[in-house]
């Protein structure tokens, strides 16, 4: 951008209008697709991924409309509770849980995208019955065969949604996946199709506790795709706030993370 139209402004004030037209834009891409495949576009929620992003950052994207946001680590959460706090959002998680944190995420978000085992669950439903809490979640599925994904591999995923959903304080309210990672096309909607197929193969079980609500799929490269095979939640990051820097273990915990 030219120095003479930015001159004299604060660097603030331009962040918070280079936010306010990414999401313009972001916004302008679901109404799109929605159109492009004959879906009503309140049909597909914004979640907003802030990793790495500081508090600041994310309350302009608040001021923005932004009312979704969700981390993929419990510290960063934390880190960022007292900036937040107060403010109208509602905060999902969605990256790899390990078990010593399972009380700590729940003091922070209402909905949990990544349960992928009947051990992760468990330690979840023992937690809220402590305090009578229900919690929403989704089973991620790892639809991409990529080994260094998370998630319930498809072959398994209908056993452990029947386990997980005699777990009496959780609500399986969807799916979620991550499509293979830096790839969009026809590779991204091969994923984005085993998913949406899998949710009405559970769907048609008609298992009591488990409503197959919700599709999490589709992230910067390929919410788009996602929308057309039936995204009811995209997860977006990096076209709202630029790109993050690429080093390893920014989608899961740096313990459990190989290289890509
Ligand atoms: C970071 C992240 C996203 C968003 O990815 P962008 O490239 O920033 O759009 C979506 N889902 C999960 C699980 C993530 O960790």
């Amino acid at each position: 951008m030219s120095e003479i139209m930015t001159g004299g402004e604060s660097p603030d004030f331009e962040d918070a209008r280079r936010i306010t037209e990414n999401l313009a834009a972001i916004r302008a891409g679901i109404a799109a697709a929605c159109e492009a495949s004959g879906r009503d576009v309140s049909s597909v929620r914004l979640l907003v991924a802030t990793k790495t992003v500081p508090a600041h950052r994310i309350r302009l994207a608040i001021d923005a409309g932004v009312d979704l946001i969700a981390e993929n680590r419990v510290q960063e959460l934390a880190t960022k509770d007292g900036a937040l706090a107060g403010l109208p959002v509602s905060r999902h998680f969605v990256g790899h849980l390990q078990s010593n944190k399972v009380r700590d995420v729940l003091r922070y978000v209402s909905c949990i995208h990544s349960v992928d085992s009947m051990s992760l669950a468990s330690k979840l439903a023992r937690e809220l019955e402590k305090t009578g809490r229900q919690l929403e979640i989704l089973i991620q599925v790892n639809t991409s065969g990529e080994a260094s994904k998370f998630g319930v591999g498809l072959e398994d995923a209908e056993s452990l949604i029947r386990s997980v959903s005699r777990l009496e304080p959780l609500r399986i309210v969807g799916l979620m996946t991550i499509g293979l990672l830096f790839s969009h096309g026809e590779a991204a909607r091969r994923c984005f199709v085993e998913l949406r197929q899998l949710r009405d193969r559970v769907a048609s079980l008609a298992l009591p506790g488990v409503e197959m609500a919700h599709l999490s799929m589709g992230m910067t490269p390929d919410y788009q795709e996602a929308i057309r095979e039936g995204a009811t939640i995209v997860r977006v990051g990096q076209a709202i706030f630029g790109p993050r820097p690429t080093r390893p273990g920014l989608f899961w915990d740096e313990r459990d993370r190989d290289q890509v």
